[in-house]
């Protein structure tokens, strides 16, 4: 009888110790689902995001992209910045944008820069019904393909917000989503310089820098640019768009989680 309570207790410390990892990280996961969004859909597709937005295995490269124009107020300026710093980057164009401003667009293609899908509308995908997600895309999509004959591959859903719906059809329509590990714009960055400074202390070989050049004041962002590109070529980093991965890091994204802004 003693050896039996013995085994058996035996057996319950052994599956207790099974157990108990699993149940911290389920409670870990809890927490963090918690802080996230309050829902457990969302946490899994934090989860997957954090697949998609580093470039892993690569030299010192970065990939620079803007989101949110094509804006009169600022995107000219960044093309000026670029231009003279001789660089590419990709910008991920709004649809109603593109076709408000198409001779920015034109400009941005000329000099040499990549464009990808940003939705017509910039809505929080997450919260859209598949009709609305597959229109606000096909409409971005065919948009961009009236003013400059391209067809983008590359697609960034608004603040990196979304759902399985989104991830299907962006994938059925033959993009590929790609999200960021840098965001130059930071509640805690005050002025052009915190910004400039916290962008190139989280700058790592085949990071993909989140700036934006349009719906709101960007002005600090366009100040910080050119120190931002000036720090990076410093530090031996050299500038590609995201069209430009060496093929074998193509698809390979790692890292933590984006910065929803
Ligand atoms: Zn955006």
């Amino acid at each position: 009888m003693a050896v039996m309570r013995s085994s058996g207790i035996r057996k319950f410390a052994i599956v207790s110790l099974l157990i108990t990892p699993i149940l911290i990280y389920h409670h870990f996961i809890g927490a963090l689902l918690a802080t996230a969004s309050g829902t457990g859909e969302n946490l899994l597709l934090t989860m997957e995001a954090a697949k998609l937005h580093r470039i892993s295995g690569v030299d010192k490269v970065v990939a620079l992209t803007f989101d949110d124009g094509p804006d009169p107020r600022y995107t000219p300026r960044v093309l000026n910045i670029l231009a003279r710093e001789n660089i590419k980057a990709t910008f991920f164009l709004i649809g109603k944008q593109v076709d408000k401003y198409p001779y920015i667009v034109r400009q941005i293609i000329e000099q040499g820069n990549l464009v990808g899908n940003h939705t017509y509308s910039h809505p929080d995908l997450a919260v859209e019904d598949k009709n609305q997600i597959k229109d606000e895309i096909d409409k971005c999509q065919a948009a961009i393909f009236h003013v400059t004959g391209q067809q983008p591959i590359y697609f960034r859903p608004p603040r990196g917000l979304f759902n399985q719906q989104t991830k299907e059809i962006v994938s059925k329509n033959g993009l590929k989503m790609v999200l960021w590990d840098v965001c130059v714009e930071h509640k805690r960055s005050r002025t052009s310089s915190q910004e400039t400074k916290r962008v190139l202390s989280l700058v790592r070989p085949g990071s993909i820098i989140l700036a934006h050049d349009g719906r709101l004041n960007r002005k600090k962002t366009i100040e910080a640019l050119p120190m931002i590109i000036k720090g990076l070529k410093e530090r031996g980093y050299k500038f590609i768009t995201l069209d430009n991965l060496p093929p074998a890091t193509q698809g390979t994204y790692v890292g933590k989680r984006p910065r929803v802004i």
